[in-house]
């Protein structure tokens, strides 16, 4: 044996072998048949272009690299500069810099504001949807400025101030907008908000208080809330101001590139928004907004969840044979990518819902954004967590980018409505506004008659909407299973009329007939191999 030979044969144990290669260099749109079918269908079609710039971008290694640094570089908080002065600035790493300055100059945070073209929301989303799945943390601010503009716009003195810079595709000189509405004492209960706000003449008010969750606080311009003599009112004010403190960050279990922090207000001026103690009916334009972003965020998450799953499990061999074609494994994988084409096509038809002010759209999009805000998000965190477990070890490592996805895709569950709010808030919406259950049924029933499974679920449901409603306790206790059946019906409704067999039948089987409660556990019929193909076109 040669000196080499020796060598080599000693290093026998550093040749890798059965490691999937990474799934980076490709472009998650084209390989997302859900996502553009969706897209054209919605409306969006003349916005392919943009998507597909998009998504290329973020699908390589350079975005990658960017997304894995900031989140080791977590941002600093300096409150003071070195002669003492209070300067309450955030220090991002600059990759997170390269990340928000892609977002906004690709209008991912404003588009349909720019873009009169109906479907901008579609394509936004669609944009949105990937940009999820670099990293969710610099799109909160994309949302907060996506809200900002209708939340403004019912000011127009405002408006006209403001949404120019709000909107410019210019990262060097747009405006952020911000919002800190959460206290210790009360988040989801707003009108427990002890901030109060004292007039000092000329219209203008000064405000004192804190805020217990405020996020990426280096806006320009940003809503509050505060009482008055009438009660919890909206106000705008402006930072930097001496009167806006960042007493300090918050070491959050996700987002982890992104600031959020807690702030004083320190005689802060500020103006009223809306009417004197309607303060929490002004915001509604902006958490409405925001709500739609936390929906699209979980769900692009979810789908970068399956796309690691299944790229991992189809070069990923053990026992003999690739993983992704062993049985117990496909049923595994096939579940994940229901989940998430569901997921997927009813978030792209609900933002369709955004871009039409018309007929039914409005109802609709009032008892659907909240019945997929809470549906989605739910399903969420087990999605990621079962999809964590498809890599094995190699999913419990930070490198591998699912440990981070695990952590973010939480958020969704508190941020613009935990649960049960959002649940409550649909049983108010079908108290107060029947014509949004009609529409929201007018929507399901359009599969009417496609398969006996989805007839059954949409007969009960239709039922249990339409008679009078359970006494509040009573109504409240079976709100969750409510607002699930209602979420299923819509999804399998969708998925009947607009994807393949395969895809919607297996839902059907695996959420109206049968529901295992863990993912992995479709009926023997269902077609899993066509599912995994479509699932990951590469
Ligand atoms: C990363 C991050 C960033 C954030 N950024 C911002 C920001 O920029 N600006 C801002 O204003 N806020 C922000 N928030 C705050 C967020 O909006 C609140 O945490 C959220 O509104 C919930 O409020 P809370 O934390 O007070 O929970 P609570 O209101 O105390 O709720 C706790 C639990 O009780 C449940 N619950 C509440 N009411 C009922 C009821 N009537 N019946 C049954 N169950 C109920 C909820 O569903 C929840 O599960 C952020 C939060 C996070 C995690």
């Amino acid at each position: 044996m040669s000196v080499t030979e020796a060598a080599e044969s000693r290093l026998a144990t550093h040749r890798v072998v059965n490691q999937p290669p990474p799934l980076a260099d490709y472009d998650p749109f084209a390989a997302d048949l859900a996502l553009q079918e969706a897209l054209d269908r919605e409306g969006g079609g003349w916005g392919r272009e943009r998507v597909r710039e998009l998504a290329a971008i973020l699908g390589s290694t350079e975005a990658l690299e960017h997304a894995r640094r900031a989140q080791r570089n977590i941002p600093v908080l300096r409150t003071h500069d070195r002669y003492g002065n209070r300067v309450d600035e955030i220090d991002y790493d600059p990759s997170m810099h390269w990340m928000l300055r892609l977002g906004v100059e690709r209008q991912v945070n404003t588009l349909p504001w720019r873009e009169t073209r109906e479907g901008a929301h579609v394509v936004r989303a669609s944009m949105f949807h990937l940009f999820n799945q670099l990293d969710t943390g610099p799109c909160c601010p994309f949302a907060i400025n996506y809200a900002a503009v209708p939340t403004m716009r019912q000011d127009p003195a405002l408006a006209a101030a403001w949404e120019q810079r709000l909107t410019l595709p210019d990262y060097d000189r747009f405006a952020q907008a911000g919002m800190a509405f959460t206290e210790k004492q009360g988040g989801s209960d707003l009108r427990a908000n002890s901030t109060v706000a004292e007039p000092v003449g000329d219209g203008w008010y000064e405000l004192t208080g804190h805020k217990w969750f405020c996020t990426h606080p280096v806006f320009e311009v940003f809503f509050t809330l505060a009482q008055t003599d009438n009660g919890i009112t909206c106000f705008v004010a402006n930072r930097p101001h001496p009167g806006f403190r960042i007493q300090r960050l918050k070491d959050k279990l996700g987002g982890r590139c992104l600031a959020s922090s807690e702030v004083e207000y320190d005689h802060l001026p500020a103006r009223m928004l809306g009417e004197e103690g309607r303060g929490t009916a002004f915001i509604v334009e902006q958490l409405v907004y925001t709500r739609l972003d936390t929906l699209i965020a979980v769900t692009g998450m979810m789908r970068r969840a399956v796309a690691e799953a299944v790229w991992h499990a189809r070069h990923r061999a053990a026992f003999g044979a690739p993983l992704a074609e062993q049985p117990a494994m496909t049923n595994v994988l096939a579940d994940l990518a229901l989940e998430s084409e569901a997921a997927t096509v009813a978030t792209i038809r609900l933002a369709r819902a955004f871009d039409e002010a018309a007929g039914e759209e409005p109802a609709f999009r009032r008892l659907a954004l909240a019945v997929l805000k809470y549906w989605v998000c739910k399903r969420g965190a087990p999605l990621a967590a079962e999809a964590l477990e498809c890599l094995g070890g190699n999913g419990y490592v930070e490198e591998a980018f699912m440990a981070q996805l695990y952590r973010d895709i939480q958020l969704g569950t508190v941020w613009e409505g935990s649960g049960n709010v959002i649940a409550l808030d649909v049983l108010r919406a079908l108290a107060r506004e029947p014509e949004c259950a009609a529409a929201f049924l007018a929507e399901c029933e359009l599969a009417a008659g496609a398969d006996p499974r989805f007839d059954a679920h949409l007969h009960s449901l239709r039922e249990r909407l339409l008679a009078p409603p359970d006494a509040l306790p009573e109504a409240e206790w079976g709100a969750r299973r409510l607002v699930e059946d209602m979420a299923l019906a819509l999804q399998a409704s969708l998925l009947l009329r607009h994807s393949p067999g395969f895809v919607s039948s297996a839902f059907c089987a695996g959420r109206l007939e049968h529901r295992g409660l863990a993912f992995g556990d479709l009926p023997r019929e269902v077609d899993g191999a066509a599912i995994l193909t479509r699932a990951l076109a590469l």
